[in-house]
């Protein structure tokens, strides 16, 4: 208990010195020592010292999730390949709802994959691809009757009023109206095409169209309209955030992977459905798209989780506000290159050659681990390149599997790839 104790406030003051945003410090319970001069904190109340808590599984692991995928809803179906009828989709709707299986939000499955908040163990998210306006007639007032949430990926020319936004497109008004009403809005490109190099695509210059096939500097800078200004865009026109991307086609590439991480996407999305677990990479979740000419992909998708045992490893997840973690949970450091340490003297007695740190964009770390402290810990050696890392670490305690997750940011991160703009430093 003492050698705790006498950690955990050292620890927190780490943590303290490398925050900087006041919201990062108001956020945590902080000791009383650790108030920072002239915060609106050192006049607070006297804080009882931190305790550490240890939280039951906080997250299902073996919960599966169904991520549907819709474009538009019409009564008299023409393009069956991108269209449903109203009552298609309602009784899809009414099925998830009577199988048991719960419609959850787009953000609250990312809140589970990041192991922050829990899920149903059958869940399914409902998506809207393109913005038609019949996502915005029909389709929204069918999950308002059924109270689902609703997450729409719209590509920003073909809006109402872009250079491909014709009569049937959404409009931004419409677009706003459902953002005030809790719809997700996110990304699915700028013009919706191939993303990837070499492919000839359709240009649009001064609201002119024209085919070309780009290569070199004329495609990073298309392409970077296409993933990262569209974002840009949706952000200032409706002040949102997006964090996700649905990609066009489901045709993309490693590059543009890249892109879109740097850009700040936490996920993106495919078209080949398949349930997503606990484990499932953020950047290719497969999305089941529901078509008139497909009846039997809903089906087939609701038994795939339908017939799930809901088995797996049992794996006691510690939630990472109650550990001591350095860099702290959700906070922002400045270098890219941190030291990455947790205190698991909380959970337990920890068996030593058990304990394992994964971290995103390095994988599987040779992290340290002090059995005397409770501690493990990594000094990263080259800078981390993204803008957010995730560390994931496991360890078995008393016979049991117990592992914590958290994220934080990294200021200098995108800095990484300029070596001119890291010597300035
Ligand atoms: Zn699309």
């Amino acid at each position: 208990m003492m050698i705790r104790f006498a950690i955990l406030p050292l620890l927190l003051a780490l943590n303290l010195s490398m925050c900087k945003k006041q919201q990062a410090v108001t956020d945590k319970p902080q000791p009383a020592a650790s108030a920072a001069p002239g915060s609106a904190a050192a006049t607070a109340a006297p804080v009882v010292a931190a305790t550490p808590k240890i939280k039951k599984p906080v997250v299902d692991q073996t919960a599966q999730v169904l991520i549907f995928c819709y474009h538009r809803l019409v009564d008299k179906i023409r393009y069956p390949g991108t269209e449903i009828t109203p009552a298609a989709f309602e009784a899809q709707m009414k099925e998830l709802k009577d199988k048991g299986i719960t419609v959850i939000s787009m953000q609250d499955l990312l809140a589970w994959k990041r192991g922050e908040k829990n899920i149903p163990p059958r869940a399914a998210v409902v998506t809207f691809d393109d913005g038609w306006k019949s996502q915005y007639e029909v389709a929204w007032p069918i999950m308002k009757k059924y109270g689902y949430p609703v997450t729409l990926f719209i590509y920003t020319e073909g809006v109402r009023g872009g250079t491909l936004g014709g009569g049937e497109a959404i409009t931004w008004e419409q677009l706003a109206d459902m953002r005030d009403n809790g719809v997700d809005i996110q990304a699915h490109s700028a013009t919706h095409q191939d993303l990837r190099e070499g492919h000839t695509v359709m240009v649009i210059e001064d609201r002119k169209r024209s085919k070309k096939k780009l290569t070199g500097a004329d495609y990073e800078k298309w392409i970077q309209n296409e993933v990262v200004g569209s974002k840009e865009l949706l952000e200032q026109r409706l002040g949102i955030k997006v964090n996700c991307f649905a990609v066009p086609f489901g045709n993309y590439n490693e590059h543009v992977k890249e892109l879109a991480r740097n850009a700040g996407y936490e996920a993106m999305f495919t078209v080949y459905g398949q349930p997503i677990t606990f484990t499932s990479p953020m950047d290719s979740i497969g999305r089941y798209a529901i078509e008139a000419n497909k009846p039997k992909v809903f089906a087939d998708a609701v038994n795939m989780i339908g017939a799930s045992s809901g088995g797996g490893t049992a794996v006691a997840e510690v939630g990472a506000k109650d550990l001591t973690t350095q860099p702290a949970d959700g906070d922002t450091v400045r270098t890219a290159t941190p030291l990455i340490k947790a205190n698991l003297s909380s959970v337990g007695q920890i068996e030593p050659g058990s304990v394992q740190m994964r971290v995103s964009g390095l994988g599987l770390v040779p992290a340290n681990f002090d059995p005397k402290t409770g501690t493990v810990s990594y000094q990263v050696p080259q800078k981390l390149r993204d803008k957010t890392c995730t560390v994931i670490v496991s360890a078995k305690s008393e016979g049991k599997k117990v592992e914590t997750h958290w994220t934080f940011g990294l200021e200098e991160a995108t800095a990484a790839r300029s070596p001119a703009a890291a010597a300035k430093k």
